[in-house]
């Protein structure tokens, strides 16, 4: 065979810059990775992506990397913000969200093996399992980062991430607010990861819950180990009046074994108009979505309903970690 003219100029290429901000080549699992200084550097990063998608709508700047995305569990936002924010940044997604049904999965191949699949093809990993711990599992295995989005009722980083960034940037600060969770503690896992991550500031929390709801006891103790000032009620009442934050969240149906217990408490708290007379002025309601029926949709216009802007923000904080995993913020 006669010799070929190379197709790359390697040498004339850039070697790939890896920064130092504590997270290229990390995997995101749990809040427990973030203190306030790695909290504040990914705020940066995703106001600087909200600024440029505004702007000019897309970058280059993982231009020739692929984002794996596998989902085991129903999603609307996370995986579609995921895959938004990969190719707003240029780079491309390899979608299992569709249900891991169309997948070797369904064949009874195991995580490990899924997982030491898609790393051939990939150069970060976002899984959302079913069981607790299972994030932990796929990072054990990858050698690229994975980054948690959702292990059953364990925890959700980048969905508190984002929260939190909604939080700071809704209300000017988080220092000094008081914080209502509502409605499904036990096994909000969007809840459990909120909570965590507030613990880094000077906050009040309030936890609003049916009595089988309430927060886990290991949550509570981190909250009482952190001398946060807590209170628990089952009655939103208490807690309108002087909310910064209302966090409303889903009672969450898949999670219960028996489904007597959800049709008990399903329809416990709805957010209403009325309610949101007694509120402060300058106040935000949230929600991770989906939402059941637990805010009216005439809410929707208060401007103190933040949850759409909230969704929007996690394609923000996505973008913001993906590039600094994958060491290009
Ligand atoms: N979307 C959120 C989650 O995945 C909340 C919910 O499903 O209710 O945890």
């Amino acid at each position: 065979m006669k010799e070929l003219t190379p197709l790359f100029d390697l040498d004339a290429m850039e070697p790939v810059q890896r920064n130092s901000n504590g997270l290229t080549g990390q995997d995101v699992l749990s809040v427990a990775q973030f203190d306030r200084e790695k909290l504040e550097y990914v705020f940066a990063r995703a106001r600087e992506m909200r600024a440029m998608v505004g702007k000019i709508g897309g970058t280059d700047l993982l231009k020739g990397h692929v984002l794996a995305c596998l989902f085991y569990e129903p999603s609307t936002r996370t995986s579609s913000s995921f895959i938004a924010a990969m190719e707003r940044l240029g780079g491309s997604v390899i979608p299992i969200t569709s249900g891991v049904k169309f997948s070797s999965v369904s064949k009874g191949e195991t995580l490990a093996d899924t997982i030491r699949t898609l790393e051939q093809y990939s150069d970060a990993i976002v899984l959302r399992h079913p069981k607790i711990g299972s994030a932990q599992v796929a990072a054990d295995y990858a050698s690229v980062p994975v980054l948690n989005a959702g292990d059953g009722a364990g925890e959700h980083p980048t969905q508190a991430l984002l929260d939190l960034f909604t939080i700071r940037e809704e209300l000017g600060r988080i220092d000094g607010l008081k914080v209502a969770m509502v409605g499904d503690l036990r096994y909000g896992r969007t809840v459990q990861s909120l909570t965590k991550l507030l613990l880094n500031y000077d906050v009040s929390l309030r936890f609003v819950s049916p009595e089988i709801l309430r927060l886990p006891l290991t949550t509570m103790n981190q909250v009482i180990d952190a001398k946060k000032d807590v209170r628990e009620t089952h009655d939103v009442a208490d807690v309108i009046e002087n909310a910064d934050v209302l966090y409303v969240t889903r009672v969450q149906k898949e999670r219960f074994s028996d489904l007597s217990q959800y049709e008990e408490v399903k329809d416990y708290y709805e957010i209403t108009t009325e309610l949101m007379e007694k509120a402060k002025e300058k106040m935000v309601v949230m929600h991770p979505l989906p939402r059941v029926g637990e805010i009216h949709y005439a809410v929707d216009s208060d401007p103190r309903a933040a949850y759409f802007r909230q969704v929007k923000n996690g394609m923000y904080i996505r973008m913001a970690l993906l590039a600094a995993v994958l060491g290009k913020a």
